[in-house]
């Protein structure tokens, strides 16, 4: 709500501030009006640091890219590489505008680290000093797959979201919480869709051995979800949960 913001905003009467804005949720993927907030930097001064951990992906589809307009205003971008981009855990990314005060916040000073700094400074930049080789990774999949592959990736798992969102919404027992906007299959129960059941349903659906959906609360409700993301998911795949699902439709009599 880019007008309450925007109150929010004023009544902080120049004190400095952070806004943090989405670009995908992690219930129902869905996005701010980043052109919307950061046009607001003209009134008010604030930092926008933009939350985009998978929602990111989409700038690499032409379909999608509109999700991610006005990303390019922020201050500060974070991008989860270890969940769309398939590397291994705890791998990331931060983008800043303000290179010298990621330097000056996190800058580690001590005698036995007077080690040669380049440029980036690496060991400046972060709060960890001593880390794995993310980077290695990261670069393999880009240099191996490039935007083309990766984009590949990202349009297959949309278009097998939305598959998954329409069997299950076939089912009379079940109910999407939300509409697919890309990749989460957020849905629940019709009838009474309480903690007990909705949790005893995801019982049933991991007990069959065959797949897991996690359970989440979405404005109140209990649901399930499903986030597709990985690089070798098919057709077959979808059609594997949502027999695995009703199966557990089934089971508990929901
Ligand atoms: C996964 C996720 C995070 C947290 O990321 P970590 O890699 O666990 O730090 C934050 N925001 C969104 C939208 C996410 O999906």
């Amino acid at each position: 709500d880019v007008d309450a913001l925007a109150a929010a905003l004023e009544s902080l009467g120049g004190r400095p501030a952070i806004v943090v804005a989405n670009a995908g949720t992690v219930n129902t993927v869905d996005f701010d009006d980043l052109r919307a907030v950061a046009a607001l930097k003209e009134r008010y001064d604030f930092w926008l640091h933009v939350d985009a951990a998978f929602g990111g992906f989409a700038a690499l589809s032409p379909a999608y890219a509109h999700l991610v307009d006005g990303l390019d205003a922020a201050d500060s971008v974070c991008v989860d590489l270890h969940k769309w981009l398939n590397v291994p855990y705890d791998a990331a990314v931060q983008f800043t505008r303000r290179q010298d005060l990621q330097v000056r916040v996190f800058h580690n000073a001590s005698p036995y680290l007077g080690l040669p700094s380049g440029e980036p400074d690496f060991l400046h930049l972060t709060p960890e000093n001593s880390r794995r080789l993310r980077a290695l990774p990261t670069w393999f999949s880009l240099t191996a797959y490039g935007r083309d592959g990766h984009r590949e990736i990202v349009e297959r798992n949309v278009a097998l979201a939305r598959t998954l969102g329409e069997r299950l919404s076939q089912a009379p027992e079940l109910v999407l919480a939300a509409p697919v906007r890309l990749n989460v299959v957020c849905f629940t129960l019709a009838e009474r869709p309480t903690r007990e059941r909705v949790h005893a349903l995801a019982d049933a659906i991991a007990a069959g051995g065959e797949t897991f959906v996690t359970p989440t609360v979405l404005h109140g409700t209990h649901a399930l979800r499903a986030a597709f993301s990985n690089w070798r998911t098919t057709e077959g795949d979808v059609e594997r949960v949502v027999e695995a699902v009703l199966a557990g439709v089934a089971k508990t009599g929901s």
